[in-house]
C-alpha cells in the first residue's frame, strides 16, 4: 500500500465534492444501518464520515466493513460527496460533506478499548463518551492511546509550537542553542539528586541535573555570549499534585548584559508564548519588590488580579486597650488586615467567628483572627469596643472601610506569620467570594529577595549559591548581615504562581568564594563539589545572567488544563511513577553488582541451579 495520495480526513472540504481521495486512520466511532454502515474515521488533522454501502463498493469489502470496530487502523478510498441537508453534522468540521467508500483495507485491528477515545458525536446532540471519569493512572498506563484523543493531541501540537515560537525568537536574538550533559555532578537547586550508578567507575555516581545551571555558566565563560536550551532538569523533591520528577525549563543565559536586557526577552517570549493560546498580554510587566509582595500579599508570589491587599494597622493600635494586642505589641509584633470589599452579607458573624476565628485560621498556623464589619458608618463586631473612637476612625480610614465592608485583622509577634496566614486568607476569601476573574492573567515580576534564608545557624541560598549578592563587603560569618543582603535575583509570577526566576550571577572568584563559606561549606567541600568551575571563574569570566521558565508550567496555563500531566506526552503519576512502563522498577542483582552496589560473593545451588550470591 502507498499513501502517496492520501488526504487528512480534517482537510477535506466542500471544494473536494466529486474527487476521488486515500484516506488512512483510525475508526472513531460506528454507525450500522443495516445495508450501509457509516464511521467517523479520524487522523490527526480531523473527522470524516465514510459510508460502506453495497451500491457503491464490491461486496467483499462491504463485508469488511461490518467487522470493523472502533480504533481499528485502517485506509479507505472513495469518493467525497456533499451531504444532504438534514444529515450535516455541526459537531465535525467537515460536516457538511462525506466520503462514500469504493475500498476498504484493515491495516491493523484493535483490542476492545479500556476507555472510550471518541470525542464527537456521530449524530447532531447525541453524547460522546469522555474521559473524565477514567482513572489518570488508566489513561497513563495506556497513554498512547490517551493521546489519540484529539484534545490531547491538540496539547502536544499547541506544545510544539510554543517551543518552535521560542526557538524562532531567540534564534532572532542571536541566542545559540546548546545541550549540556544529563549524566553530570551535581548542582544545587534545593531538591535532592537522581543519582545514576557508574558501572566502569565501581561505587561512583553520576546526578542528573537539577538544571543546566553551571554548564551554562561555562558557556558564558566561554564567550557564547547568548546560550539557551529547552532543558530537561531532574529534581527528587516530595511529591505535590502539580510536580514532575523530571520537567522541562527554557534555560538561557546571556554576558554583558543587565536584568533590564532579560526583563526584555524574557516578556518579549512570555507575549508569545500566550499568543499562541490566544491569551494577549502586554508588556512591560509591573514589578514588585519581594519585600512589598510579602508585605502586601503575603507571599512572594502573589496573585495580584485581585485585591485584599494586606495593611498594617500596629501602629495606629500601639496603645489600644484590648489586652490580647497590647501584648502581641509588647513583643515586638504586628497587626496587620484586610478590607473584604462589600461582602458583609456574605460573611456573616457565625462564618466569621465560628469558621474563620475558630478553624480556618489556627489551621493556618495562627491562634485567631479578629473581625469587624462596617454598618451604618460605624465599625461593629465584639471586640470594638475595646477600640477608642480614634482607633476606630484611623482603622476605616488605613483599611479604606465603607458600609458593607468586613474587616479581619491578625496579630502576631511573629511578623512572618502575620503575613503567611494572611497571605493564605487573602487567597482562602477570594476563592469562597469568587473575587478572582477568570481568563486574566496578571504577570509580575518580583525583585530584590533577600539573598539567603538564615534559620538560626542554616543559613540556605534563596535562588542559589551563584545569584550575585546587591553588595561584596559582607562577612560571610556575620549571621545577621548575610540575613540582610538582598539578591540580583528575579521571579516571574504569572497569577499567584511562580513560572520561572533567575539571577544576574557572581562572576568575581572572591565573592563565589565568599557565599560557599557563608552556606557553611568547608575548604575541602568547596574545592570537591565546586572546584572545577571555581578554576574557570580564574580565567577571565564575563559578567553574565540568566533565567530559567517552567515550561510545563507555562504552557498547562496557557492551554489552560487541569494538570501539566495534560500537557506532557508521557508523564509520571502524582507519586512519581510510570504506570506505563512500571518505572521505577527493581533491577536484577547482576546490575546492581554491575553497578557496583552488590558484590559477589561466592555461588551456590538453588533446585538444582547454579546461582551466584551477592552481598551489599
Ligand atoms: N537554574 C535556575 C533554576 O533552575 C534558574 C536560573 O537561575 O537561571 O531555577
Amino acid at each position: 500500500m502507498t499513501y502517496t495520495e492520501r488526504s487528512g480526513c480534517g482537510t477535506l472540504t466542500l471544494s473536494d465534492t466529486d474527487r476521488t481521495v486515500q484516506l488512512a486512520g483510525w475508526v472513531d466511532a460506528l454507525r450500522d444501518h443495516g445495508d450501509v454502515v457509516f464511521i467517523h474515521m479520524r487522523d490527526r488533522s480531523g473527522i470524516m464520515q465514510v459510508v460502506f454501502s453495497p451500491e457503491f463498493m464490491p461486496p467483499e469489502d462491504r463485508r469488511r466493513a461490518d467487522t470493523l470496530r472502533v480504533e481499528f487502523c485502517i485506509c479507505v478510498t472513495g469518493r467525497v460527496v456533499k451531504r444532504k441537508k438534514d444529515t450535516e453534522n455541526p459537531n465535525i468540521e467537515t460536516g457538511a460533506i462525506e466520503v462514500i467508500a469504493d475500498t476498504l483495507t484493515i491495516l491493523n485491528k484493535s483490542r476492545a478499548l479500556p476507555f472510550s477515545i471518541s470525542e464527537k458525536a456521530m449524530v447532531a446532540g447525541a453524547a460522546v463518551g469522555g474521559t473524565e471519569a477514567v482513572g489518570e493512572d488508566l489513561r497513563l498506563k495506556y497513554r498512547y492511546l490517551d493521546l489519540r484523543r484529539p484534545s490531547m493531541q491538540g496539547n502536544i501540537i499547541k506544545r510544539h509550537k510554543i517551543n518552535k515560537g521560542v526557538r524562532d525568537y531567540l534564534d532572532q536574538q542571536e541566542f545559540i542553542e546548546v545541550e549540556t550533559p544529563m549524566l553530570t555532578k551535581s548542582t544545587p537547586e534545593g531538591a535532592r539528586d537522581y543519582l545514576v550508578p557508574s558501572r566502569v567507575h565501581s561505587k561512583k555516581f553520576y546526578a542528573l541535573p537539577q538544571s543546566p545551571q553551571l554548564f551554562k555558566q561555562l558557556l558564558m565563560v566561554s564567550g557564547l555570549e547568548r546560550y539557551y536550551q529547552l532543558a530537561r532538569c531532574f529534581r527528587d523533591e516530595d511529591l505535590r499534585p502539580n510536580r514532575q520528577p523530571e520537567f522541562t525549563q527554557l534555560d538561557l543565559e546571556a554576558s554583558f548584559i543587565d536584568e533590564e536586557f532579560l526583563y526584555r526577552i524574557t516578556e518579549e517570549l512570555i507575549v508569545r508564548m500566550f499568543a499562541v493560546g490566544g491569551i494577549a498580554l502586554s508588556a512591560p510587566f509591573p514589578r514588585m519588590t519581594w519585600q512589598e509582595a510579602v508585605d502586601t500579599t503575603g507571599s512572594d508570589s502573589p496573585d495580584i488580579r485581585f485585591g485584599l491587599r494586606l495593611v498594617e494597622v500596629t501602629d495606629i493600635l500601639r496603645s489600644t486597650s484590648y489586652g490580647i494586642l497590647q501584648q502581641v505589641i509588647k513583643r515586638g509584633g504586628i497587626i496587620k488586615g484586610i478590607n473584604i470589599k462589600g461582602q458583609s452579607d456574605k460573611l456573616s458573624k457565625n462564618v466569621l467567628q465560628n469558621e474563620y476565628a475558630k478553624k480556618v485560621i489556627p489551621s493556618f498556623g495562627a491562634k485567631g483572627m479578629t473581625w469587624m464589619r462596617m454598618t451604618s458608618g460605624r465599625l461593629e463586631s465584639n471586640i470594638v469596643q475595646f477600640f477608642s473612637e480614634e482607633e476606630q476612625q484611623a482603622i476605616i480610614q488605613r483599611l479604606g472601610a465603607e458600609d458593607g465592608d468586613v474587616l479581619v485583622m491578625i496579630a502576631d509577634a511573629s511578623h512572618a506569620r502575620v503575613n503567611r496566614v494572611l497571605g493564605m486568607l487573602r487567597l482562602h476569601m477570594a476563592e469562597r467570594l469568587d473575587l478572582i476573574p477568570h481568563d486574566v492573567y496578571s504577570p509580575v515580576w518580583i525583585t530584590d529577595f533577600p539573598l539567603f534564608e538564615v534559620h538560626g545557624k542554616t543559613v540556605t541560598s534563596t535562588h542559589h549559591p551563584f545569584t550575585a549578592p546587591d553588595r561584596t563587603d559582607f562577612d560571610p560569618s556575620d549571621r545577621k548581615a548575610l540575613a540582610e543582603l538582598k539578591s540580583r535575583a528575579y521571579d516571574i509570577v504569572i497569577n499567584g504562581e511562580e513560572l520561572g526566576g533567575g539571577s544576574i550571577r557572581i562572576d568575581n572568584i572572591d565573592v563565589q568564594h565568599k557565599i560557599f563559606q557563608a552556606l557553611g561549606l568547608g575548604e575541602e567541600e568547596i574545592k570537591d563539589k565546586f572546584g572545577f568551575f571555581l578554576r574557570a571563574l580564574r580565567y577571565g569570566a564575563p559578567p553574565h545572567g540568566g533565567l530559567a521558565i517552567g515550561m510545563d508550567r507555562v504552557i498547562s496555563m496557557i492551554l489552560g488544563t487541569p494538570s501539566i500531566r495534560d500537557v506532557i506526552a508521557f508523564p509520571k503519576n502524582r507519586s512519581a511513577s510510570c504506570p506505563l512502563t512500571e518505572a521505577p522498577s527493581p533491577v536484577s542483582d547482576k546490575q546492581l553488582a554491575e553497578a557496583g552496589l552488590l558484590e559477589a560473593v561466592g555461588v551456590g545451588w538453588v533446585d538444582g541451579k547454579k546461582v551466584v550470591k551477592f552481598t551489599s
